[in-house]
């Protein structure tokens, strides 16, 4: 089962000072190396609380150690795990002394301990990135759902899709063969009815799966306007902290600031204040600070076009929402747009929410956070998930429940295709031939991408690079 040569070990637990620290190894030295740290073999699957020795028997830390022989552990190989104090100076020489062990040994690289796992089937691809996904998310949500894909909820609904795939292709290419003794050849309906029915599971898949990017990705919502609108004093509301400067001195947002928040502990909302927008600025850093603005508005999942509804005087330089839509439908983007009547307090128009020419628009004080509360509901309830073209996901339509990748999604979009394309063989030929069977083998393998299989070593090489060393 061992097939990589190396030992490997690294510092499990975080940089920094903490209560314990953690140190794993994995390998086939492990039972060498055992008794030569801790002065005797110790019993498999049992804590033990023993010296830690130096290479002349001087003991460096008492450890809590354990010992998970293989193929009974995580990465399927001989595991030891030492438990010692959490401070940076201890945990670095004992790795210096377990490193001087043996020429084998030697740190692990980021994600290898969870890469060994993965080559020696303990868990698939889509598992293997579930769990980057627990220790790097960022709301609640994201964490339950890494943790849910972690347990094979993602994987088993692929599987299923994929034992209908395996079902169908024995009978296509039991057909093919026009074997007279073929028992299993399907009916041409019956193949037609089968096929439907997995384009369907995938389109469903498909569906959960955007929610599943959705919640590790979150959402790039891009807060716009005129000078003085309120755009700072409405990043700073929605993120709860004196970020932004707030003035009355037009053009003081010259770079974008950026902050993250989570609305219902369910998404990330990555918020960016932007540069008020308007057309003849004469100041360098203010066009700068402009350009940076329409950069992100390009890029933005949901935009809040914030006006001043205390000031209606329509300055010559002022940039209208229309220009701003016409500016991004050029680029053939079609962003959701929320329009933010601000300053209400000025005004005294009451706080709310209606609907102007087809816009959502919200009448709120930013200045006294007071509406705010109106903004994270709409936007909890109609934040999409854009794909690259015209598809949308609305977050509160389909509560998945797994935590998923762009990766995934680009696989599920080609077996979709290759799926498509075997229905169209099948409907203009009447028959079942070659080419089907081809497609049905090319969405195959595309699906299986997901788990790992045919998966190029470049792309695992990227994958396992993301994660922190020692997991
Ligand atoms: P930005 O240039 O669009 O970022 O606008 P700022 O957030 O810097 O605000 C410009 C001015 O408008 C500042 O003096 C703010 O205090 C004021 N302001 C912003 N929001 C409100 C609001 O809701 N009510 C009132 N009365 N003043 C506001």
């Amino acid at each position: 089962m061992n097939y990589i040569i190396d030992t490997i070990v690294a510092i499990s637990t975080p940089p920094g000072y903490g209560g314990i620290g953690v140190i794993r190894i994995s390998g086939n030295s492990v039972p060498t190396i055992i008794p030569k740290l801790l002065g005797k073999m110790i019993d498999p699957r049992k804590a033990e609380y023993l010296p830690f020795l130096d290479t002349d028997g001087f003991i460096l830390e008492k450890v809590i150690a354990l010992f998970f022989p293989e193929p009974n552990s995580f990465t399927g190989e001989n595991i030891l795990e030492i438990h010692g104090h959490g401070g940076q100076m201890i945990l670095d020489i004992l790795l210096e002394r377990i490193l001087k062990i043996s020429s084998n040994i030697r740190i692990a690289h980021p994600g290898e301990f969870t890469k060994r796992a993965f080559l020696n089937n303990k868990i698939d691809l889509i598992q293997a990135e579930a769990i980057a996904d627990i220790i790097n998310a960022s709301s609640y949500q994201a964490a339950k759902s890494a943790s849910n894909t972690l347990q094979g909820a993602f994987s088993s609904k692929i599987h299923i899709i994929s034992k209908k795939i395996t079902n169908l292709r024995t009978h296509i290419e039991a057909s093919i063969d026009f074997s007279e003794e073929a028992t299993n050849v399907l009916p041409y309906n019956n193949v037609k009815k089968k096929l439907k029915n997995i384009i369907n599971d995938i389109q469903q898949i498909y569906e959960s799966t955007c929610h599943g990017v959705l919640l590790r990705e979150g959402i790039k919502i891009v807060i716009a306007g005129n000078p003085n609108a309120g755009k700072s004093s409405l990043f700073n509301a929605l993120i709860g902290i004196d970020r932004a400067i707030v003035s009355t001195i037009s053009g003081t947002t010259r770079d974008t600031l950026h902050e993250s928040i989570q609305l219902n502990r369910e998404v990330t909302c990555h918020i960016t204040d932007t540069a008020g927008l308007q057309k003849n600025s004469d100041n360098e850093i203010e066009q700068i600070g402009i350009t940076r603005a329409w950069n992100e508005l390009n890029n933005a999942d949901h935009i809040l076009w914030v006006i001043d509804s205390n000031d209606d005087s329509n300055r010559k330089c002022n940039i209208t929402l229309e220009y701003v839509e016409e500016i991004l439908f050029s680029k053939n983007k079609k962003i959701p747009i929320t329009i933010i009547r601000n300053k209400s307090d000025l005004t005294k128009e009451e706080i709310g929410i209606s609907k102007v020419n087809n816009y959502t628009c919200i009448t709120l004080s930013a200045l006294f956070d007071n509406g705010t509360d109106l903004l994270r509901n709409h936007l909890h309830n109609n934040i999409k998930y854009k794909k690259q073209k015209n598809y949308s996901y609305n977050l509160t339509e389909n509560q998945g429940n797994y935590i998923a990748r762009r990766r995934h999604l680009n696989a599920l979009e080609k077996t979709s295709k290759y799926l498509l394309s075997a229905q169209n063989q099948l409907l203009s030929v009447m028959t079942i031939d070659e080419l089907f069977a081809e497609d049905l083998v090319l969405a195959h393998n595309e699906l299986n991408k997901i788990f790992g299989k045919f998966t190029s070593e470049d792309l695992l090489e990227k994958i396992f690079s993301t994660f922190c060393v020692g997991k």
